[in-house]
């Protein structure tokens, strides 16, 4: 038996939900907060909610090019003609009422002058070579309702309503929506300061030669992308050696300089595993080891005020804990307010068995069967080293603590990586 699995059955590890409930409830969001321009705003976290202050559209405007009239006017027993007695273009608007029996050229986004009732298309009518008047036949009069093709004000947005709410990291439209209300600015909270570390006496950085048993660092680069794929300010601390003393000072300084301190490598029970003691001598040790696959030995701590996630050194189980545990931990930190992400119901279209016990994760593909829809089919190696599955997967299948196998047609949970912030 491996020592590593040596307490399973006697202490019983942490499930992945047990261990996040805690660790929400022990982190707090941010409290700082500053002032963004709208051309910064993609991407940050809005502080709080932010009320509608204008209605939008500002005014009643036409939704097509074409002519504003009176429903009124419309006859059933014959062609409608009316005189075209000027024009509304968007931005120009045409100032004076707009009496019965007469028409305005409009185009689309221009104000609807005082009056008329309804708008139709150009299209839909027959106009004057000279733009004198427009004839619209009976049947097609029949037809119109009043109000047509009238953007009424307000219809998108009313003043006073929750415009978008705090905690929400801000999207394009997000912004857009902020544009619309004339605001310049956007109250948000700052960036979270995040320290990377890889560890290992057997790592190397690439582009120099490799001595005999080392290997070329790589988790780095995956937490690297994907911490800045969240918006955290992130500083990259490098390789550092399997050495208690140096790592001591090393996680002392970066604890003391950032909110989140991300680690790999040198949490499981080797003697070159130094990180938890490390972590427990500077500061506190919240737990360590989840029932989760990979990822088992995930450690969540604390030095002063900044929190330190120690991640597994597979680089697969780095990527897999990351996305899972440490990605929701970030986000409440950053005062995000929905962590959870969107399992997409699939059908197994492999078979497994397995021991239940622990949350287990899949590299995945989703493929759309035309009789069955989606299907899941996952990659045929469950090495946890192996960085090139990740790199074919597009998602992940989530395997509940108690399922004892999957067969073809099972359904099954799947999670896109675009759910995960990885795309
Ligand atoms: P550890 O958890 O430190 O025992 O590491 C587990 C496995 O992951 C070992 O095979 C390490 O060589 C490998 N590993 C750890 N850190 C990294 C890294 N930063 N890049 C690539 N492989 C790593
Ligand atoms: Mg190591």
């Amino acid at each position: 038996m491996f020592a590593s699995d040596c307490c399973d059955d006697h202490d019983r590890l942490l499930t992945l939900a047990e261990a996040l409930e805690r660790a929400l409830a022990l982190i707090e969001a941010l409290p700082e907060i500053e002032s963004v321009n709208l051309q910064d705003a993609d991407g940050r976290v809005l502080a709080a909610d932010l009320p509608a202050r204008l209605d939008v559209p500002p005014h009643d405007n036409s939704a097509m090019d074409g002519f504003a009239l009176h429903h009124a006017d419309l006859c059933s027993d014959g062609p409608t003609r009316l005189p075209v007695i000027g024009q509304a273009l968007a931005g120009h608007p045409y100032v004076k009422t707009v009496p019965r029996g007469a028409a305005v050229r409009i185009t689309t986004g221009a104000m609807t002058p005082a009056g008329p009732d309804l708008v139709i298309m150009q299209e839909h009518c027959r106009i004057d070579p000279e733009q004198h008047w427009i004839e619209i036949d009976a049947a097609h009069a029949a037809k119109l309702k009043l109000g047509e093709n009238i953007r009424r004000c307000g219809e998108d947005v009313h003043a006073g309503a929750l415009l978008l709410p705090g905690g929400r990291r801000l999207r394009p439209q997000d912004v857009a929506l902020a544009a619309g209300q004339g605001m310049a600015t956007l109250t948000v909270r700052r960036r979270l300061r995040v320290a990377v570390a890889s560890t290992g006496d057997e790592l190397h950085e690439p582009g120099v030669p490799l001595p005999p048993g080392a290997i070329y660092e790589s988790n780095r680069y995956t937490l690297l992308g994907l911490l800045r794929r969240l918006g955290c300010a992130v500083t990259d601390l490098g390789i550092l050696r399997d050495e208690r003393d140096s790592l001591l000072s090393a996680l002392r300084d970066a604890a003391a300089r950032h909110d989140v301190l991300l680690t790999s490598g040198g949490v499981s029970v080797g003697t070159a595993d130094l990180i938890k003691e490390v972590i427990a001598e500077l500061g506190t040790i919240e737990f360590w080891r989840l029932a989760v696959k990979p990822g088992k030995p995930v450690t969540l701590g604390r030095i002063g005020d900044c929190q330190v996630l120690g991640l597994p050194g597979n680089p697969v189980s780095v990527m897999v804990s990351f996305l899972l545990f440490a990605r929701p931990v970030l986000l409440r930190r950053m005062g995000i307010a929905s962590v959870e992400p969107l399992r997409v119901p699939a059908r197994a279209d492999f078979h497994l068995r397995r021991k239940p016990g622990r949350r287990e994760w899949l590299r995945a593909r989703l493929r759309l069967d035309p009789a069955q829809g989606l299907l899941a089919t996952v990659y045929p190696t469950a090495s946890s080293g192996a960085l090139s599955s990740l790199c074919w997967a597009e998602g992940l299948v989530e395997l509940a603590e108690d399922c004892a196998g999957i067969a073809p047609g099972d359904g099954v949970q799947y999670l896109p990586f675009g759910e995960l912030g990885v795309d």
